[in-house]
């Protein structure tokens, strides 16, 4: 560009001065004779003393030819962005970045108030990035805390401003007007300077506003919990195998028995070796051949066994049958025992839209905007399904988890990922289901053009690359507000869910009732054995 407006200048005056003719071309030049240009002063001294608007800012050239009155900027190149580090004025010197704050244009430039001598940021009370403090208050009001309040006085510590806060209620909407509502509508109006929460960059806010460069990487996913209680089943040993299994397992055993009994009573085998050695076959008994059914089915065998073949090959067939039958149920059974506790009748957004479960998400923020703009059909149908539902859209994140929770396996709620995050390491009734349905960031928001932009991102440049952002995320995502306790109950049963008496409990009844029956049938058999002595049986 230096060179470009070196050699503007030069033509424009030679240009200037061959129309007024007041140039005669130099004499052939050899190296024997040199020969002056007799019009080189006048050429000299009209570019001299001069000034113009080259492509380097204004030009203005002393009476030695010295250009004069110029700033220059300090740029850096960070991660492929140009940031300004700082100013060097004739009449000043050099500025840093972080002191350009307090020069008046700069501030000017910023706020479009020459009386503000800070900054107004907004924010929205949200958790963990803005909440008010439980700790302490000062005397100017009630303090704040949270992720964005960190992030914000880091930048401010860095960029060198002073800023007050402005609490907003709205992310920020556009209505038909194309007016804007929210923490986007006071950065647009001018309301705040600066905004900063969780608050998604998307293109349509981009028209509007600038967002420096993001801080916190996301997805819209769904925040559920399912009713455990209802799910909670005392007889879920029986729900590896349908009941229609159960009933054909039933109706097979007293099958086996009966033929069993039958071919023991016509078979010459079963019975052939009935006087020899072994005495009466006990499958001419239709108990015994219940009780070799039953025993075999629990792999547990008795100690007689069939003779002939006909009854040999049932019984293998039976045992074989049952080998499968019992090898089936116990694979399933500790699969389902497991899954039972973190149980959910939904595992994707597929199927939250099949379900009569109803979803919502925050009225006035980008999650409703995706499902609105999205051009994918079954999104839209989502959307519509959303908007025409009464109670379905919440104010806030805050509201849309109580409404989960309340309504307890009856409601969703889309979130952004790193927010569920959040509160499932809070509270263990809540999880996140499925994949993340987008991919986004979280930024600062100013007004468009404004010259905060390069020095807020290169803060964050800078704040990402020393490690104080990921610093910021545990400490307000795993520490702070009780953060982790989900994690240390599940770490407590080393990653393995216990097994409680909520799921086993049908065991121990079944236990009971067998010993019930057993004390009711030995009362029976007394009963029977006293009739039969007193001969009122046969
Ligand atoms: N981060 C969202 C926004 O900037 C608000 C939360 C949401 O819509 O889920 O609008």
């Amino acid at each position: 560009m230096l060179i470009l407006d070196t050699f503007n200048h030069i033509s424009t005056n030679l240009a200037a001065l061959l129309m007024i003719n007041q140039l005669q071309p130099p004499l052939p030049n050899t190296c024997k004779s040199p020969q002056y240009w007799g019009d080189s002063f006048k050429f000299v001294s009209k570019m001299i003393n001069s000034s113009f608007l080259g492509k380097t800012g204004k030009v203005e050239l002393d009476k030695f030819g010295r250009r004069s009155n110029f700033d220059l900027e300090v740029i850096q190149y960070k991660l492929g962005v140009r940031v300004l580090e700082g100013l060097w004025t004739h009449d000043e010197g050099l500025f840093q970045a972080r002191q350009l704050h307090v020069k008046d244009n700069v501030l000017k430039e910023v706020s479009h108030d020459t009386e503000k001598d800070n900054l107004i940021v907004a924010t929205i009370l949200s958790a963990p990035y803005a909440m008010k403090s439980q700790t302490s208050s000062n005397q100017n009001g009630t303090r704040y805390e949270g992720y964005a309040m960190d992030l914000i006085a880091e930048v401010a510590k860095l960029v060198g401003f002073k800023y007050s806060l402005l609490i907003v209620d709205e992310y920020g909407a556009k209505d038909a007007n194309g007016n804007w509502s929210g923490i986007i509508g006071e950065v647009v109006s001018g309301g705040a300077d600066l905004a900063i929460a969780d608050l998604t960059i998307n293109s349509e806010r981009e028209k509007v506003v600038d967002f420096s460069m993001p801080f916190l990487d996301l997805g819209i996913s769904i925040l559920f919990t399912s009713d455990t209680s209802k799910s909670i089943n005392l007889f879920s040993f029986m729900t590896p195998l349908s009941p229609m299994v159960w009933g054909m397992m039933l109706v097979s055993g007293l099958a086996v028995s009966l033929v069993l009994f039958l071919i023991a009573k016509i078979s010459p085998f079963e019975t052939a070796e009935l006087d020899t050695e072994e005495g009466e076959s006990p499958f001419m008994s239709l108990r015994h051949c219940l009780w070799f059914s039953v025993a075999s089915w629990v792999q547990q065998g008795c100690d007689f066994l069939p003779r002939a073949f006909s009854t040999r090959i049932i019984a293998s067939f039976w045992w074989f049958f049952t080998l499968i039958m019992i090898s089936s149920y116990t694979a399933n059974l500790a699969a389902f025992l497991t899954i039972e506790r973190m149980e959910s009748p939904i595992s994707s957004v597929q199927d939250l839209a099949r379900s009569d479960i109803k979803y919502g998400s925050i009225q006035s923020g980008s999650t409703l905007g995706f499902f609105r703009d999205s051009s994918d059909p079954f999104y839209k149908k989502m959307f519509n399904k959303m908007t025409q539902c009464d109670d379905c859209l919440t104010e806030s994140n805050g509201k849309g988890i109580d409404k989960v929770m309340q309504e307890s396996g009856q409601y969703a709620f889309f979130m952004e990922s790193v927010t569920i995050e959040y509160h499932i390491e809070r509270n263990c009734k809540l999880s996140k289901i499925g994949e993340n349905l987008d991919s986004k960031s979280y930024g600062i928001a100013m007004k468009k053009g404004s010259v905060l932009r390069q020095y807020i991102t290169s803060a964050i440049i800078k704040l990402r690359q020393e490690g104080v952002l990921d610093r910021l995320k545990k400490k307000w995502w795993k520490e702070e507000r009780g953060g982790g306790s989900c994690e240390e109950e599940e770490q407590s049963s080393d990653g393995v869910s216990t097994l409680s008496l909520k799921n086993l409990g049908g065991i121990f009844l079944v236990l009971l009732l067998g010993l019930i029956m057993g004390l009711v049938v030995v009362g029976l058999e007394i009963l029977w054995v006293n009739c039969k002595k007193k001969n009122f049986l046969i």
